[in-house]
């Protein structure tokens, strides 16, 4: 009984090297668990991350399997070289054991990790669901459900035994859910896990409970990411380098009531101190709270989308009639009929101007909905 993948050469070949290769390595499943298949790679849509000189690389993939006959988009990690086999290896092999019952829920599908040899020697290539866009933006960002389901996730993993130990936003991809227009997170990327992680939280956590103290959420990694997803409620404001329970934040009098700043202070300065961690905490709170209604922020750094060009066809009598309220200034110079050649050149000069306005921006900030005024053909 074998599993087999095969996988075109190109995309893991620079261009020099494709000439004596063959078109697909064919990989074999460590572990085929009774499955006899072979599963081919239709299409390489994109490199989603290469990493130490490309030796470690992930790319979104069409997969077809001969026995089911069927066609699905899948993501895959590859390694090459003994290093980074092995490292791939030990992230297949918490797949297959403590992460297995997760599959599916707090951590992505597994389909396989196929071992063969490449140009590069060595080579592993480890095939998960795709499970959508990372999110890259910080947890604290997200809306509260978001949050929340994240940190059940991650407690989740810890349950099984696995520590990322270094947990961030990089570590999450959302999944869309079409029917509610929500979305659901998934914790990837096991490659630094801690597969021995005997994790000391064992109770339940409240949503904005009032913050307990480190000893009650004993596990490091789960009190960092409790504290940075800002998923409870702070008990103190500091005061003039004093701790005031939050409660009297909520007005000026009140702190400066309960605050017992330290004698000899002028009134201006305990005045002034007071507005501005009352101000601190009002808008934190008023922050929080737009957030929590807000939509989940995912990583607006499209991989595939350089921009979203909208054309607008229409005929030339339409044209020409709105042509006709334009401003007598702009009027004078338009008459598309007359010279359909100058009409063309403006046309490109339009897309041009269009296009160019991209360059300079922000790449991180292009997203579905940002706008870029278009220029006027004329
Ligand atoms: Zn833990």
């Amino acid at each position: 009984m074998t599993l087999t993948l095969e996988f075109p050469a190109a995309p893991l070949l620079p261009p020099d090297r494709q000439a004596n290769q063959p078109p697909y390595y064919t990989l074999t499943a460590l572990n085929s668990y009774g499955l006899q298949d072979k599963y081919t790679v239709i299409q390489v849509h994109e490199c989603i991350s290469s990493k130490n000189d490309g030796m470690r690389q992930v790319f979104r993939i069409t997969m077809e399997s001969e026995g089911m006959k069927k066609t699905r988009n899948f993501v895959c990690k590859v390694a090459f070289g003994r290093r980074w086999f092995q490292v791939l290896k030990e992230e297949a092999l918490l797949y297959e054991g403590k992460l297995e019952a997760l599959c599916g829920k707090a951590v992505p599908v597994y389909y396989g990790f196929f071992v063969g040899e490449t140009y590069k020697g060595r080579t592993g290539i480890m095939v998960l669901e795709d499970c959508g866009r990372p999110l890259r933006v910080s947890l604290r960002r997200q809306p509260l459900y978001f949050r929340r389901s994240v940190l059940d996730a991650l407690i989740d993993v810890h349950r099984a035994e696995v520590d990322l130990e270094d947990f961030t936003e990089d570590n999450v991809v959302a999944t869309h859910h079409t029917e509610s227009n929500t979305y659901i997170p998934v914790i990837i990327n096991f490659s630094n896990a801690n597969a021995r992680h005997k994790c000391r939280f064992t109770g339940e956590f409240k949503t904005y409970s009032p913050m307990p103290c480190p000893s009650e959420i004993d596990c490091s990694e789960l009190w960092r990411v409790f504290i940075e997803a800002e998923i409870l409620l702070p008990r103190y404001v500091t005061f003039f380098s004093r701790e005031v329970p939050v409660e009297y934040a909520t007005s000026v009098e009140l702190l400066k009531a309960n605050g017992h700043p330290p004698e000899h202070t002028p009134q201006f300065k305990i005045d002034s101190v007071a507005y501005e961690v009352v101000k601190k905490h009002y808008d934190w709170c008023r922050e929080r709270e737009a957030l929590d209604k807000g939509k989940v922020q995912l990583d607006t750094r499209l991989s595939d989308v350089t921009a979203f060009l909208e054309l607008c066809i229409q005929p030339i009598s339409k044209i020409m009639a709105q042509c006709a309220i334009l401003p007598s200034a702009v009027r004078a110079r338009l008459n598309p009929a007359a010279d359909a050649t100058l009409m063309a050149e403006r046309i490109v000069r339009y897309l041009f101007d269009y296009l160019s306005s991209f360059v300079g921006g922000t790449p991180s900030e292009l997203s579905p909905d940002t706008l870029h005024a278009k220029p006027v053909v004329a």
